[in-house]
């Protein structure tokens, strides 16, 4: 089949909710993407930060092709002898009493809410059904209908309604904001992404979680942090919080806790939030799969052994610095921490982020738009230098061939 028969195969049998980038894919290894003709491909999108450990790493593929010829999954009506072995590992790892386990990202986020809601009423004392949860503008969390309750983009919401109740939506990066919306005594919890990767990368003032941070601990709010695109090293700490110090009373995590090859997400809380919720109030018949489990494990072992935080750290400061030294008027701003970056586009002759993507794909470089005119940028953490400089210079030229 050519590349144009298995795009209109997808357009014929599948739903049309994504508009992929026209590049079919069949084989990856570590920070590159092969296409069904044998082209190569630097992966700079990363399957939105789940692949941070590159692609079929050999450890990963190994942890998951050993337990799935034993025991895939025994939902959680019974024991497996493989669970408690993650959970202990995952909640030493990141500090924390316990965890609870699910498959997506929006999943992490939905059991987050819940779980805040919880504690507000068993804990807090806020009146049964009138706890509320901050959020921001431009935040992204995920697809279900509460997620998208709390979105203030068109695209996420438009259509979807009637929407969940019980959110208060704040600016981004706002302190007086968050300080206002504080003061109402029924809110039981703050939901913020540290950086908001799919609004574009933006990276918020220094010092801002920190200050969020203190000012829910006044208010005995919540503090929750969305860490599923940020978490996982991506940002040049194992979590983007770490950068300010602050630990999340609640810790949302998905993505590259699996390191890309199979669903795997995460909540993360100490026993006073955690043990609000009873047996049989929440789960999911794979969350926390014997497979995920090693695979996870695998996945995080990684992550600390080949050191990806600091390559992240370092690599992302060459990755700004040189995309900053490019002479093209389409670059309006480059941004970003650790190896989470974007460049916003200036539009040239009628040719947007999305003409760049297609002509970096062109010269062998996958990257994919976020909001029409901002590149996101996010390679393979285990990217050296050598292989980044190769990269930004693929990017160099493709920005000159638009002068
Ligand atoms: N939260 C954040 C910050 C994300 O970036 C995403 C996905 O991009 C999600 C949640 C949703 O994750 P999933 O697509 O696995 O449901």
């Amino acid at each position: 089949m050519t590349a144009q028969e298995f795009m209109d195969r997808e357009a014929r049998y599948g739903a049309h909710n994504y508009h992929p980038l026209p590049v079919v894919l069949e084989r990856g290894e570590g920070i590159y993407v092969w296409d069904t003709d044998g082209k190569r491909y630097f992966d700079f999108l990363s399957a939105y930060s789940a692949v941070n450990q590159g692609h079929c790493h050999p450890k990963i593929v190994k942890a998951m092709t050993d337990q799935a010829q034993k025991l895939a999954l025994t939902s959680r009506a019974f024991y497996n002898n493989v669970l408690g072995e993650w959970e202990e590992f995952v909640t030493k790892y990141f500090g924390y009493d316990k965890v609870l386990p699910m498959n997506t990202g929006a999943e992490a986020d939905e059991t987050a809410l819940k779980l805040c809601r919880k504690w507000a009423y068993l804990k807090k004392g806020i009146p049964d059904g009138e706890a509320k949860i901050i959020v921001c503008n431009g935040n992204f969390h995920g697809r279900t209908i509460t997620i998208v309750s709390l979105s203030n983009d068109p695209e996420a919401y438009g259509g979807y309604g009637p929407f969940t109740p019980g959110f208060v939506k704040i600016p981004y990066n706002d302190i007086p904001a968050l300080a206002e919306a504080l003061k109402d005594p029924n809110v039981a919890g703050f939901l913020v992404e540290p950086i908001q990767g799919e609004a574009g990368v933006y990276v918020p003032a220094e010092g801002y979680l920190k200050q969020a941070y203190d000012l829910c601990k006044a208010h005995n709010v919540l503090f929750m942090a969305d860490e599923v695109q940020t978490g996982i090293a991506r940002t040049g700490k194992l979590l983007a919080c770490d950068h300010e110090g602050v630990r999340p009373d609640v810790l949302i995590l998905g993505k590259a806790i699996s390191g890309g090859v199979m669903p795997v997400s995460c909540v993360l809380a100490d026993d006073d939030i955690m043990l609000c919720i009873k047996p049989g109030e929440h789960g999911s018949t794979y969350g926390g799969n014997p497979i995920a489990a090693k695979v996870s494990i695998a996945a995080l072992e990684v992550v600390r052994d080949e050191h990806l935080a600091e390559n992240a750290e370092a690599l992302g400061k060459v990755f700004r610095e040189k995309l900053k030294q490019i002479h093209s008027d389409m670059v309006e701003e480059v941004r970003g921490k650790g190896l989470l970056n974007a460049v916003v586009i200036k539009p040239k002759n009628g040719k947007t982020a999305w003409d760049v993507c297609l002509k970096l794909r062109d010269k062998g470089l996958l990257a994919k738009p976020t909001h029409q005119h901002i590149i996101r940028f996010a390679p393979p953490l285990i990217i050296n230098k050598m292989e980044l400089l190769e990269a930004i210079g693929i990017i160099e030229n493709t920005l000159a061939e638009f002068e």
